[in-house]
């Protein structure tokens, strides 16, 4: 058995290089004569590569002196309502601009602590756009604007960071952090379930300017406060050892590889592959989302005739192609392209719709 191109929304492909690397130290990591999951995360190893493992993003993502980077864990969707309950006073408002399912997800968790304001939506469109930033209803008074940079399951991207002044910019980059250098300036607060393009599950990375954490708006047990667990360098309690160790391995991997800029690059080629194949198909295959709008990590498209678009995702798989099904609320089919997914991977999946539109056409 060989390992497929795997094209999952997430858990997503890892690096094979460190699938192979945790392989090669999992019975005996680092001379410790036991796996990272075995020795205490309070142990000299342990912190040493929990550090690295930290030096390294911050080197990747240029991220300036004034940020805290947390290794946490509850998933992105525990976030969206912790967030609002350490930033947000009760009922104040903040502003979240929807682009798609997850937004509107994050927006309806932190009603429970905030005012959570639709400050604009592309729902009216079926999120096939970004709304146009002339027309965000945003409060200056508001505790923070919340973007969601790539929404995964409608395949709409924002590309660059939007101007909201002097309130903080929160995004939501689960399945698109690391893939493009960014501006971390630009931000008050980043957030990502490693699972698209990190690591395993069960792991969230936060990047937080040092402000925000002094907010303090209601009295919340430590477990939930930030402010904490930055204190307490993530390790308030026992952090997600294997998670924070696999994000370690990913972040060496990807220095080798070139950095941010090279990820971009190979990015942007496996994407337009795909948006070529598809727009170059007389209508076989088609994307509904703005052109400015669509996003390189998760390609969607439909088959013009839906009866196949089983027999598309049956046939990829027999032809090593996994996970290309369309998420289950818009059906479809989505490639996801995460940093993980080699170039070789898009151009087998190009030639297999190509193949598949002769057979079926
Ligand atoms: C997958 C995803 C989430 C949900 O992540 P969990 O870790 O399962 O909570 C949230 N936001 C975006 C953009 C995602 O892609």
């Amino acid at each position: 058995m060989s390992r497929a191109w795997n094209f999952s929304a997430g858990p997503a492909a890892l690096p094979e290089d460190v699938l192979q690397r945790a392989q090669a130290e999992l019975l005996d990591w680092n001379g410790a004569r036991a796996s990272v999951m075995e020795v205490s995360h309070r142990g000299k190893a342990f912190m040493e590569m929990a550090a690295r493992a930290e030096a390294d993003l911050r080197e990747l993502l240029a991220i300036p002196p004034g940020y805290k980077v947390l290794f946490l864990q509850g998933g992105a969707t525990q976030h969206f309502a912790q967030i609002p309950m350490n930033l947000c006073a009760d009922g104040q408002r903040a502003d979240y601009v929807v682009n798609g399912h997850w937004g509107e997800k994050a927006a309806s968790e932190a009603s429970f602590y905030a005012d959570a304001h639709v400050a604009a939506s592309s729902k009216a469109d079926g999120y096939t756009s970004i709304p146009d930033r002339a027309k965000w209803e945003l409060d200056p008074r508001a505790a923070y604007v919340h973007i969601t940079t790539n929404e995964t399951i409608h395949g709409v991207e924002m590309q660059g960071s939007p101007d909201v002044g002097d309130v903080p910019l929160i995004a939501d980059m689960s399945s698109d952090i690391l893939s493009h250098p960014l501006d971390v300036s630009k931000f008050g607060l980043i957030y990502a379930g490693a699972q698209k393009n990190i690591g395993p599950s069960g792991l969230v990375l936060m990047i937080v300017r040092e402000d925000l954490l002094e907010r303090h708006p209601r009295p919340l047990p430590r477990i939930f406060r930030y402010a904490e667990y930055a204190a307490a360098d993530s390790m308030l309690n026992t952090p997600n050892t294997w998670g924070w160790y696999l994000a370690g391995l990913t972040f060496q991997w990807l220095k080798h590889q070139g950095g941010l800029a090279e990820m971009e690059r190979r990015n942007r080629t496996k994407a337009e592959l795909l948006y070529a194949a598809i727009d170059a198909s007389g209508g076989y295959y088609g994307n509904r989302v703005q052109p400015a709008a669509r996003s390189r990590m998760n390609v969607i498209f439909n088959l013009q005739d839906a009866v196949l678009e089983p027999v598309f995702v049956a046939e990829a798989e027999k032809a090593g192609l996994l996970a290309l099904k369309g998420h289950r609320a818009l059906g479809g089919i989505r490639a996801s392209l995460y940093n993980a997914v080699p170039v070789e991977a898009a151009v087998a999946l190009r030639d297999f719709m190509a193949e598949f539109r002769r057979t079926h056409g």
